[in-house]
């Protein structure tokens, strides 16, 4: 078996392989090729953390693994990320334990592909200015994929602590952007892509700061209660998600489909538009809104993209198991 360390995936892995890699297995999710195993996730009553798996198996990329590992609340207290993950892929035809795939910059890496595949398929092709909401972690990771899709001209950003906005300054910077902070109202008005990607329990963005022909890629809402953006965006929107059953039930769109704006039928696997088997965007003044769920299966797909180039370049350590 082989062992791509943490350490070793920046040097791996860059957002063109793990976009390819998450479009592929979003096509083969909406065929019925790949499928996602359900969700474990629980509180271990130690060290305050959230522990879990996510699995599933992909018969067309013949992937088959699961992530495991969860939240972690005191280890930036001991210089760690608080999240923490490992990718655990395995042979198909005999179930042997395959490779052990670092996980932690994956996750931002496969995060930040999903908005990226819904900008390509969802976005109007003349979209010239992005708009972030949030600036954590996953933020600048979400930026640097989103801006390869179109011809950006400008980044407008807003955070509930603009001081953190530094982050989406300096990544704006580094791929050549203008960026400036602003108001809600005004990242509403002008942007023609927003993603959102924070951990709020509330609307931030309201309804009547999203103009017609935006391209929404809501990314923060991964558990049930969270919300970013008012439900009525949604209710005036075309929905997209990457696992409909997570959209519904733990997505953005659980605050909609509870109200009774949008019916769980109308919820689109993006994967089908990839496959063009939906028409996505309809017109330029649609709003079009990817829920961004995060499945097993985008993990699965980065690390063996990882594992592949791991091996040809001789840094996947291999060892006898
Ligand atoms: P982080 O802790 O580094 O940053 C959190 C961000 O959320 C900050 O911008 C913070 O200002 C903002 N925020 C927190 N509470 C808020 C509130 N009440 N109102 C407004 N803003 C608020 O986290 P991160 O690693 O950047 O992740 C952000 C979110 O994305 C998390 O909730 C995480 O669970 C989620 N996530 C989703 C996926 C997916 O596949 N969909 C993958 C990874 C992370």
């Amino acid at each position: 078996m082989w062992i791509v360390p943490e350490a070793a995936i920046g040097d791996l892995m860059d957002e063109g392989a793990a976009f390819d890699a998450v479009e592929a297995v979003f096509a083969a999710m909406a065929a019925g090729e790949a499928v996602n195993f359900p969700v474990v996730r629980e509180a271990i009553g130690h060290a305050e953390a959230l522990y879990g798996f996510k699995s599933g198996f992909d018969r067309a990329g013949l992937t088959l693994g699961v992530k495991s590992g969860g939240y972690w609340p005191g280890n930036a207290g001991q210089g760690i990320p608080n999240h923490q993950s490992s990718v655990f892929l395995f042979d198909p035809d005999t179930g042997r334990l395959k490779a052990v795939v670092g996980g932690n910059l994956l996750t931002a890496l496969r995060t930040a592909a999903a908005a990226a595949v819904s900008i390509k398929h969802l976005a109007r092709a003349d979209a010239k200015v992005l708009g972030m909401v949030g600036a954590g972690h996953q933020s600048a990771f979400q930026l640097r994929a989103a801006a390869r899709q179109r011809d950006f001209e400008r980044v407008l950003g807003w955070n509930r602590s603009p001081e953190k906005l530094v982050r989406l300054e300096e990544t704006a910077r580094e791929i050549g952007l203008p960026f400036e902070a602003v108001e809600l109202d005004r990242l509403g008005a002008e942007a023609d892509v927003i993603a959102t990607i924070t951990s709020s329990f509330a609307p931030i963005l309201m309804d009547a700061h999203v103009r017609e022909g935006t391209h929404l890629a809501c990314m923060g809402t991964d558990t049930v209660g969270k919300q970013e953006v008012e439900a009525a965006i949604l209710g005036r929107a075309a929905v997209f998600t990457d696992e409909v059953a997570q959209s519904v039930t733990l997505g953005e769109a659980q605050h909609a489909v509870a109200e009774g704006l949008v019916a769980e039928a109308e919820v689109m696997p993006i994967g089908r538009v990839i496959n063009a088997d939906h028409p996505g965007r309809r017109s330029a003044g649609e709003i079009t809104v990817f829920d961004g769920t995060g499945v097993g299966l985008q993990d699965l797909a980065v690390a063996a993209a990882v594992l592949e180039r791991g091996i040809a370049a001789g840094i996947a350590v291999e060892v006898d198991f």
